[in-house]
């Protein structure tokens, strides 16, 4: 049942928008998600699921779901090849390599039931499935939506919109905001396939082979090894029949397994971030803010840093706790963390060249496997470090300057309310009287945890008193009186931490 009013209104219900409405359920505001299809997606995607969004998944209760449904294989190997069954050129050991740990491989297509499932559970988080946005429009005190489903058409009225509709997004479009940034990059064909890849994976486990057969490149992206994986064919602008698809895969596997083709769609690359992230009362989020090439897998992860960015801040100018020039933070804080993933991602793609180019000049499969046989050992090892510095697509974090990334950050405990702030102090009873003033001035709530060094991983406090942390566990500041701490919560409210524009800590 579509209400006539809602307070946040959300389009599109993929992965960032389902955490969304999640996220602010625990802040406290209502919201309808709406989604155009059934919100089950068949195609994997994005299935790097790095610590952070797992953090922030913690928050909104799936994350032990999460690691749970994590398929295999074991992700431990990222491999070159000629083909899948043929020569294998080297590889990265992400145990060896020292990669942070504490991520979730697990497909978006798997993702996206537990998101769902989770809603069915909250009452302030809907979801109006089989039901399309049309188009939007905006006023100073909100935003129309006229849908259709089913039912007919129907138009919904909030005081807050959150475009999540995606790369090619038609509210972002509706909006009038431009993306800017290098255009169509590269032509793919997404090939999600069933096929029984055990024999080749089972003993170098890992989500992703490099298949740099000329005749039949690609991305091999593992997602079940016994029946389901995704084959990125680069297409180079040309329409493939689904006949040459298959044509393709199969040499570009190299070994005879039976494959069915489930969903072919073609995909083009970008690396580009919208102009503006806010206009008025609606915000874009996700890929609707900004797309890039998976190479480095930081689209979604990015976008489920921008909906817990927005999300505590909304619930607060929303409850008239703080002025609106908070919300205009979000567009500060986040346009930057996703150019500077937009950056990295198109370096990730870039750098891949370096493998071609370390082996030399081939045309056919038989002179790249000549190439390798040839190999001098100094050629060998060239090779090799070419491999190891694709290490940037795995280490990159993609996260926040400034944001508390302390271990175990479940010790801190979840505070689910959208007042709570945290200090983390040395001494911690010392400013309970303090503190106590603050929350009452404010209408906050302050939470005060014991700092354990060992969770300073980024050495926020070193010689301070304590350290405050926003609700999306941004580092807002860091200090030694009660007195400072009294402007910092008046700061925090106001607008962006100090030099998250310029992408640089905002520690003090
Ligand atoms: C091969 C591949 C691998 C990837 N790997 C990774 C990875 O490992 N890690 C990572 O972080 N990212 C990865 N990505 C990127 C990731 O898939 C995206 O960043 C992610 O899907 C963005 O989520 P979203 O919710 O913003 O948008 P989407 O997932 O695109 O969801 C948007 C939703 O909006 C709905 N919608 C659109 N228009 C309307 C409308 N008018 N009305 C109602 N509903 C509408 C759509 O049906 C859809 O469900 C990968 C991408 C690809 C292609």
């Amino acid at each position: 049942m579509i209400p006539e009013e809602i307070p946040v209104l959300i389009i599109g219900g993929g992965p960032v928008g389902m955490t969304c409405a999640l996220l602010l359920e625990k802040y406290g505001l209502k919201s309808l998600v709406i989604e155009r299809t059934d919100a089950l997606p068949q195609t994997p995607r994005a299935h790097v699921i790095r610590k952070r969004s797992m953090d922030i998944f913690d928050k909104i209760g799936v994350a032990d779901a999460i690691y749970e449904a994590v398929p295999g294989p074991e992700t431990r190997f990222i491999t070159w090849v000629a083909q899948l069954a043929g020569k294998e050129i080297g590889r990265i050991d992400m145990a060896r390599d020292g990669i942070p740990g504490g991520w979730a491989n697990l497909p978006q297509n798997l993702l996206c039931p537990i998101l769902l499932e989770q809603m069915a559970h909250n009452e302030l988080a809907d979801i109006a499935t089989e039901t399309e946005c049309l188009d939007i429009s905006t006023s100073p005190n909100g935003v129309t939506a006229t849908l259709q489903n089913a039912g007919g058409t129907k138009t919904v009225s909030a005081r807050w919109l959150i475009a999540a509709d995606g790369a090619g997004s038609r509210t972002r479009d509706a909006l009038g905001i431009r993306m800017v940034g290098p255009d169509n990059l590269a032509q793919f064909y997404m090939v999600h396939i069933k096929a029984d890849l055990t024999e080749w994976v089972k003993d170098r486990p890992g989500p992703l082979f490099w298949i740099l057969n000329p005749e039949a490149p690609g991305t091999l992206i593992v997602h079940e090894l016994e029946k389901s994986h995704v084959f990125m064919v680069p297409s180079r602008g040309k329409e493939l029949t689904e006949d040459k698809l298959v044509q393709h895969i199969r040499r570009g596997l190299g070994g005879d397994v039976p494959i069915e083709i489930l969903n072919a769609g073609r995909w083009t690359a970008y690396s580009q971030i919208a102009e503006q992230y806010r206009q008025g009362r609606a915000f874009l989020a996700g890929d609707a803010a900004h797309r890039f090439p998976p190479s480095g897998g930081l689209g979604l992860n990015t976008g489920i840093l921008d909906v817990h960015n927005l999300a505590w801040k909304l619930a607060l100018v929303d409850k008239g706790l703080a002025g609106d020039a908070l919300l205009d933070s979000y567009e500060i804080e986040c346009r930057s963390v996703a150019q500077t993933n937009a950056d990295a991602s198109l370096h990730n793609m870039m750098t891949l060249a370096e493998v071609h180019e370390a082996i030399g000049p081939f045309d056919t499969l038989k002179d790249l496997e000549t190439r390798l046989d040839q190999l001098s050992p100094p050629a060998r090892e060239n090779l090799q470090q070419a491999i190891d510095n694709q290490t940037s697509h795995f280490t990159s974090d993609g996260i926040y300057p400034g944001t508390w990334t302390g271990e175990p950050h479940r010790d801190l405990g979840v505070p689910t309310n959208y007042r709570s702030f945290k200090l983390l102090m040395r001494v911690p009873p010392k400013w309970a009287g303090p503190v106590a003033a603050l929350e009452k001035k404010h209408s906050l709530r302050i939470e005060i945890y014991p700092f354990i060094q060992a969770h300073d991983r980024q050495g926020f406090l070193k010689d301070k008193e304590a350290v405050l942390l926003r609700p999306d566990d941004q580092v807002a500041w860091v200090g030694a009186t009660p007195q400072e701490l009294d402007d910092a919560v008046a700061a925090a409210l106001a607008g962006p931490v100090s030099g998250a524009d310029e992408g640089t800590s905002t520690a003090a």
